[in-house]
């Protein structure tokens, strides 16, 4: 049986960002080619993930953006503009088995795609509970 590392009901906003990275740090170690923003459309994230992103935007002067195209609107000119806080989505990119590779990073050891499932669902459980 996998072991939970994290809990699904928190009850402060800095928990839940902790949590969220507790989560973030089981993915394999990638760093994105910098200038890299190949494989950046559009994304969805978790209202744990909106939390966490839009503190990051408050944090560092940013508009709050939504996607209107077919570009994820925190993609400009080749940079990703929250990379700290970008989505699981973004971070599964190319360290999934038998998913997409990344055409310019290569990592030594993937994730099962189970392990892969359980860390995008422990996102989407995840909330702050007052
Ligand atoms: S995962 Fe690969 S293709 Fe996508 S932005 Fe990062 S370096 Fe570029
Ligand atoms: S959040 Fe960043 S890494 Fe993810 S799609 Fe947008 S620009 Fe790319």
């Amino acid at each position: 049986m996998t072991q939970k590392l994290f809990n699904e009901k928190v009850t402060s906003k800095d928990e839940l960002i902790n949590q969220l990275n507790i989560i973030y740090a089981q993915v394999p170690a990638f760093e994105c080619r910098k200038g890299c923003t190949d494989c950046c459309g559009i994304i969805g994230w978790s209202e744990a993930e909106d939390i966490n992103i839009r503190a990051y935007l408050s944090a560092h002067g940013i508009p709050y953006r939504r996607g209107t195209s077919i570009h994820c609107p925190y993609s400009s000119n080749g940079n990703c503009e929250i990379y700290p806080v970008r989505p699981i989505v973004c971070r599964l990119f190319g360290v999934v088995e038998g998913a997409l590779d990344c055409p310019h990073v290569k990592v030594e050891k993937k994730l099962p795609p189970e392990e892969a499932r359980r860390l995008r669902k422990a996102i989407v459980d995840l909330e702050v509970k007052p």
